[in-house]
């Protein structure tokens, strides 16, 4: 049989043999395993009514397809796959502790505290650490190093808490994206003078879909109308069904303000583990775990706060964490104070990385310093590479609508940069998340800690991205080559104000700004009566010009007496008109406006759409 042609060029064919792909792959990408030339793809690909670019990164199902048409079966390997195939290749397996039953030991719970805006999941995260310092290490100053551990007492026994430190389901859902599984319980706080929220059944659905079990505590029992017996009977529709009413989820009234019932809580998390979790750990084995916290530090260099969840982290342990590696310089624990080791479930602040990791990356302790470095090259080398695989045109908010329509791209290209690694990681999954219909896809090239440089317009330019500086500024620079490259770049310290701007754009409502421009002012030199239309303005035109239908205000002795008037008509002696200019005379009409008087002034206006700087 002879292989079929597109317009001369010869299509690949396959005899069904399998074709890995990285998810995201592009054409190129496909065609580089099969050893066929990238355009003869793209017109495979036209052939099936779909235009795409050779670099462009495509859906699996495109890859599916693609793969079907040429006769390959194409395998798609998700990134956590492609990790666990790395480390496999160093011999190493991530996520299984070592050993039988017997190296097990129970270690504590990992809690995360969700619900919604206002409701007071960080006021209970510090009222937590403010009364449960772990005994014998009270008056330490607690540090927020994005986690920290408590103990409380259940049942004469003193059990220990972890609680990851950034409220919200943002931050657990970016974590959970990229695979990492952080977190055995959720609190999912409800205020019991407000109720349940729309971010409240956003927090209990993350948390079942991550089979999280949760506990409720229902907050501001100190407020008056607080409605704690509502907010269970709310939850029920939801599926939380409180003890007392039969169900299996423990329900604690609190106030975070007045510290009210935080015991109870804590004690209500150990239950709940202890009821429906199998909590063990090998203590043993060399340690194992997340990143869930990173910075660079002005002089101590990287910093990041990993959570052991298997084995015990030490000082002088050679580990890699995510892209970053370099061995264990020293530890701090959530009191600031240097420790030499930490067990499973327990967050340290860790010195020592050549830089720094994001937050969910995994970590791992290896034998070798030569390891580490290649594991994490290896993977730093991938980033890279999706990254400049996805590489199409540039283009700025403003214009995106237009481009879009235009079809000229898909997807928005984001490059974010932050302070840290936590809110980086929460604003892009929360960008991800933004569903603005089936025409476009945001696709986040590259993210990391610290200033924008000049290697990230680099990467914009080469791929028409946005960059997004979270709480942090363009370095050295960076600025001015990206105003003179034209990249977009836009600085933002609230999360919300970036996700509401970007999908504004999105949306192609990225509204105009507009300023007054003064047309012309007009002076009331006689008011006519006129039983058909009411009070005419005799006036001379002091200023500039006055227009018929344009909008106008009304002083008197300098004072505003009404605004947002219209001229509705305008006469030039019997003539009706469209404009007057300065020193001529005429006839004003404002509609059903009559409190005109001599020496009254009529100012007249527009509004202009501003052009963005
Ligand atoms: P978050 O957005 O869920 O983190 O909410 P915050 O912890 O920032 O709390 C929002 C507001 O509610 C703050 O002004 C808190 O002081 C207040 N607040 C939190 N818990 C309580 C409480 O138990 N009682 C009262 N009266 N106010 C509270």
């Amino acid at each position: 049989m002879q292989a079929p042609s597109v317009g001369g060029v010869m299509l690949p064919r396959g005899n069904g043999e399998t074709v890995r792909l990285s998810r995201g792959a592009s054409l190129t990408d496909f065609a580089e395993k099969i050893n066929a030339n990238p355009a003869s793809l793209v017109a495979v690909m036209m052939n099936l009514g779909e235009m795409v670019t050779a670099t462009q990164s495509v859906s699996d199902e495109t890859l599916q397809l693609l793969g079907d048409e040429m006769n390959y079966t194409v395998q798609i390997v998700s990134p956590e796959e492609e990790d666990r195939e790395l480390l496999e290749s160093f011999s190493i397996e991530f996520g299984e502790d070592e050993g039988g039953e017997e190296a097990l030991m129970s270690r504590p719970p990992v809690v995360t505290v969700m619900g919604h805006v206002d409701h007071g999941k960080t006021r209970l995260l510090d009222a937590i650490r403010k009364t449960n310092v772990i005994a014998g290490e009270a008056g330490g100053i607690t540090q927020h190093i994005g986690a920290y551990q408590v103990a409380t007492e259940v049942n004469g026994e003193d059990r220990a808490i972890t609680f990851i430190d950034t409220p919200g389901h943002e931050a657990f859902t970016a974590m959970r994206a990229r695979g990492a599984k952080s977190t055995d319980i959720a609190i999912l706080v409800v205020a019991a003078n407000d109720g349940v929220m729309p971010q409240t059944i956003e927090a209990l659905n993350h948390a079942k879909a991550a089979d999280v079990p949760i506990v409720v505590a229902v907050n501001k029992i100190d407020v008056e109308g607080a409605d704690p017996t509502k907010v269970r009977g709310q939850l029920t529709e939801f599926g939380l069904v409180a003890e007392e009413y039969g169900g299996d989820t423990m329900f604690v009234d609190i106030s975070a303000k007045q510290g009210l019932n935080i015991d109870s809580l804590l004690e209500a998390v150990v239950l709940t583990a202890d009821a429906s979790l199998d909590l063990r750990a090998n203590p043993e084995q060399d340690a194992q775990g997340i990143a869930i916290e990173a910075h660079l530090d002005k002089g101590r260099g990287a910093v990041a706060t990993v959570l052991v969840q298997r084995g015990t982290l030490r000082v002088g342990d050679t580990m890699v964490a995510g892209d970053a590696y370099g061995r264990v310089r020293a530890m701090l624990d959530d009191k600031g104070e240097t420790v030499e080791e930490a067990g499973p479930s327990t967050p340290v602040l860790v010195l020592g990385l050549t830089n720094v990791p994001g937050a969910g990356d995994n970590f791992l302790v290896v034998d070798e310093d030569r390891t580490a470095r290649q594991i994490a090259e290896k993977r730093a080398a991938r980033e890279r590479n999706a990254a400049f695989a996805k590489r199409v045109r540039r283009v700025s908010l403003e214009d995106l609508d237009k481009v879009l329509k235009a079809g000229e791209i898909q997807q928005l290209n984001l490059i974010i940069k932050g302070d840290a690694s936590g809110s980086v990681e929460a604003l892009e999954s929360s960008l991800l998340q933004l569903d603005v219909g089936e025409e476009v896809d945001i696709r986040v090239l590259h993210r990391g800690v610290g200033a924008v440089t000049e290697s990230d317009i680099d990467l914009a330019m080469g791929s028409d991205a946005i960059v997004i500086g979270f709480n942090v500024r363009a370095a050295g620079r960076a600025a001015q080559m990206a105003e003179r490259e034209g990249v977009d770049v836009r600085y933002y310290s609230v999360i919300y104000q970036a996700i509401e701007e970007i999908e504004a754009a999105l949306k192609g409502m990225l509204k105009p700004e507009y300023e007054e421009v003064e047309l012309g002012t007009a002076e009331i030199r006689e008011v006519f009566r006129s039983s058909k239309l009411g009070n005419i303005a005799g006036v001379l035109i002091r200023s500039g010009e006055v227009k018929r239908n344009t909008k106008a205000r009304l002083l008197r002795d300098g004072k505003v007496i009404a605004e947002s008037l219209n001229i509705e008509g305008l006469r030039r002696f019997k003539d009706d008109v469209t404009e007057i200019r300065e020193g001529f005379e005429g006839g004003i009409n404002l509609g059903n406006f009559n409190d005109i008087k001599v020496d009254d002034v009529i100012a007249t206006y527009e509004m202009r759409e501003k052009p963005r700087a």
